[in-house]
């Protein structure tokens, strides 16, 4: 069985198109809209020897109560129960949120393998600039850009070394 990879954030910080990025595909919808991306997305994705099957989700609010965020909080859950691993997703640029103090909490809870993937970080200093997510309690933080490319190799393989 191929190890998989569920990639996990709120909306907007970049999880399509690191989905697109990891299988080189144009499935999945990157948009400057909000939680487009309302379902989950599969994808093959190989990094030199390591294959690996990623999902995309949609934006994830562990508590929404109603309508379409109460769907993509559920589609995010299960796609998370189905990962062996879970890339969470946050925006360099914008800074820590509540929401990501949310998923972060959620994922701790759950116990399950979780990478910190820190995007949009190209031409950033990763000192200062990052320091604030190390606060989500996930260990070592990783600056990736997933529009250019940047750090991807990396963090692939570190979330797929200890399976
Ligand atoms: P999602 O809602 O988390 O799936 O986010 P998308 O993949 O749809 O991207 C949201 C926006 O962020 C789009 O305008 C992307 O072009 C942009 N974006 C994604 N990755 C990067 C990145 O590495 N750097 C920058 N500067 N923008 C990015
Ligand atoms: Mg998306």
């Amino acid at each position: 069985m191929k190890p998989v990879l569920a990639l996990v954030g709120r909306p907007n910080v970049g999880k399509s198109t690191l989905f697109n990025r990891l299988t080189r595909s144009r499935d999945a919808i990157v948009a400057d809209f909000a939680g487009l991306t309302r379902d989950r997305h599969y994808g093959n994705g190989r990094q030199g020897p390591h294959e690996f099957i990623a999902i995309d989700t949609g934006g994830f609010e562990p508590d929404a109560a109603s309508g379409i965020y109460k769907e993509m909080a559920k589609q995010t859950r299960q796609a998370v129960a189905e990962a062996d691993v879970v890339i969470f997703v946050v925006d360099a640029r914008a800074g820590l949120s509540a929401q990501d103090h949310d998923i972060a909490k959620y994922l701790r809870r759950l116990g399950k393998p979780t990478v910190l993937a820190a995007n949009k970080a190209e031409g950033m200093q990763a000192g200062a600039q990052l320091s604030e997510f190390y606060e989500l309690g996930l260990g070592e933080v990783y600056p990736i850009s997933a529009s250019h490319g940047q750090g991807i190799r990396d963090l692939v393989e570190l979330a797929l070394e200890p399976l």
